[in-house]
């Protein structure tokens, strides 16, 4: 079927997911539709936790001071015993930044708040979510996606080139390619509600009955709101009753106080936990991101995040592809996407069991700063090194100086849409010019200093290395000068060869 599209891409779903993936597309001017079934923004705070990658990627999207402005850090875990007593510690295990890794601390922001920094951003872009409209129908051949849309005017047909099931864990799109989606449910349902209640302070998370899965209650004020998020496991049937009234009666049962007034309730949910991974990511032109793919127990808080660093993997190529076909760019999304998703279903399902023992610390391994794509078709090393990051790896910051003197840091280089390339005691001449690369040196004659040695202690490089960083931050390829064909058909590949740029 060969019909014009009227955009490149279909994204059905303005959860973070696929807000994350329009801000992308829309700073590299890519067309596209985003419809959200709702007829508004949602309104809960369930994904609260934004971990140290995931302010990364905020930071590249223009958007990470005003998600610090919506939010604030996590407030100590208040344990209440049986006699009334209370012991105060820190959830979140406390590291100082470092030269390479400028952000440590998850932050704390409601859900809703964060897609409101998102809407806006994308306003500033140019574009917003299109409320009321659901994806009905669609099918694919070669060329593109027919999408049908009910939306406020009434039935649509779209033609796009590639559609995205942003659309959340019961995903309408997922259903449509017959993707299974296997894994377990967990045996655990619990509620979760945003309220205004009095009794008790805003400094602390209070958790009573902690680990006692018949009891346990925690209330966690939202950080930026006046309003607490009460979290509890529930019995797996029966009603229950998310009402003002109904929240207070379980607190007061589960807590034994009377001095804790559940005054009115803006959004709760009843949910059932599962652990379950979407067998494909991919077929054809249609892809899936975010809970669509994978869904987990909210433990360690990665959900969000998970789905937001989907989209952020998922932006650029499809941005390539929108000018150049390209299958192995569009391929590699899968391939390195999935098995995170994998590692940090375990990870959720590990910190559930853990929260069952009662132990609610939080450290390294929930920040996403050491997840990495090592094994993925786009990660190329000449030769293969033995110190310092692989390919495939994060690109560490580094507090570096312009010639001219400036302060600058590695992220202010890599911050837009293009590659960058870092040239280490290089000639500059070895690599030619072109659109969507931006070069850089250090050493004799370099327009970057390593004035503190921070990319030296990051990198390890040696003198001749050429450090490939792709547009999301990972480390595409690390070759030597020697190597310099090989770093020209990775970037011929990427399509960034001198033909495409000049011809294409
Ligand atoms: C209690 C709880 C606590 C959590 N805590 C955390 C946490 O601390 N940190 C964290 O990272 N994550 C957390 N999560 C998970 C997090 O909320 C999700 O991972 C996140 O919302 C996924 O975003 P998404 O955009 O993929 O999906 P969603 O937010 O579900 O968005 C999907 C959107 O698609 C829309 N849609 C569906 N079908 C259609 C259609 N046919 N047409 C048009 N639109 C459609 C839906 O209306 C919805 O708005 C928590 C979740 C829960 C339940």
């Amino acid at each position: 079927m060969n019909q014009q599209c009227t955009a490149d891409v279909l994204i059905c779903g303005a959860g973070a997911a696929g807000l994350t993936l329009a801000i992308d597309l829309a700073r590299r001017g890519i067309s596209f539709r985003l419809i959200e079934k709702m007829e508004g923004p949602f309104q809960g705070s369930r994904g609260k936790g934004i971990q140290p990658r995931t302010q990364e990627v905020f930071e590249d999207l223009g958007i990470l001071d005003r998600i610090v402005a919506a939010g604030g850090a996590y407030p100590p875990e208040r344990k209440y015993r049986s006699d009334g007593s209370h012991t105060d510690t820190q959830v979140v295990e406390h590291h100082e930044p470092t030269p390479a890794e400028p952000y440590q601390l998850p932050l704390m922001v409601p859900q809703f708040r964060t897609e409101a920094v998102m809407r806006e951003r994308l306003a500033e872009l140019g574009h917003v979510p299109q409320f009321g409209c659901a994806l009905t129908d669609f099918a694919q051949d070669a060329e593109g996606v027919t999408a049908q849309l009910a939306g406020p005017a009434g039935a649509e047909t779209l033609r796009v080139r590639w559609l995205v099931g942003a659309d959340g864990g019961r995903s309408f799109v997922r259903h449509g390619l017959d993707i299974g989606f296997p894994g377990k449910t967990l045996g655990i349902r619990a509620i979760v509600a945003d309220v205004l209640l009095t009794g008790l302070t805003r400094d602390a998370w209070h958790v009573f009955n902690e680990g006692d899965m018949a009891r346990q209650i925690a209330f966690c004020p939202l950080v930026g709101t006046d309003t607490f998020q009460i979290q509890g496991p529930i019995p797996l049937d029966g009603d229950i009753d998310l009402s003002a009234s109904g929240l207070q009666a379980l607190a007061a049962e589960r807590t034994g106080r009377t001095d804790i007034h559940v005054q009115s309730v803006s959004w709760s949910s009843a949910y059932n936990m599962n652990a379950r991974l979407a067998d494909r990511y991919r077929v054809g032109r249609v892809f899936l991101i975010g809970d669509a793919a994978h869904i987990h127990p909210p433990t360690g808080g990665q959900g969000l995040n998970t789905s937001v660093q989907d989209a952020y993997n998922l932006g650029w190529k499809l941005a390539a592809a929108t000018r150049k076909p390209t299958t192995k760019l569009l391929d590699s999304y899968e391939e390195e996407r999935r098995p995170v998703a994998a590692g940090m279903l375990g990870l959720a399902t590990r910190l559930l069991d853990a929260q069952k023992r009662g132990e609610r610390r939080r450290g390294r391994e929930v920040h996403q700063l050491d997840i990495g794509y090592p094994a993925s078709s786009l990660a190329l090393e000449q030769p293969s090194r033995v110190d310092g990051p692989r390919a495939g790896d994060r690109a560490p910051d580094a507090p570096v100086r312009g010639a001219a003197g400036q302060a600058l840091r590695l992220f202010d280089l890599f911050r837009g849409t293009h590659w960058t390339l870092l040239g280490y005691g290089v000639e500059r001449a070895a690599v030619a010019p072109r659109p969507g690369l931006h070069i850089h040196t250090m050493g004799p004659g370099g327009d970057v200093v390593d004035h503190a040695g921070h990319f030296r202690d990051s990198y390890a490089p040696a003198d001749g290395d050429w450090v490939l960083v792709r547009p999301d931050g990972y480390i595409g390829a690390i070759v030597v000068a020697q190597h310099m064909d090989a770093l020209e058909a990775y970037l011929v590949q990427a399509g960034l060869g001198l033909e495409d740029a000049f011809h294409g």
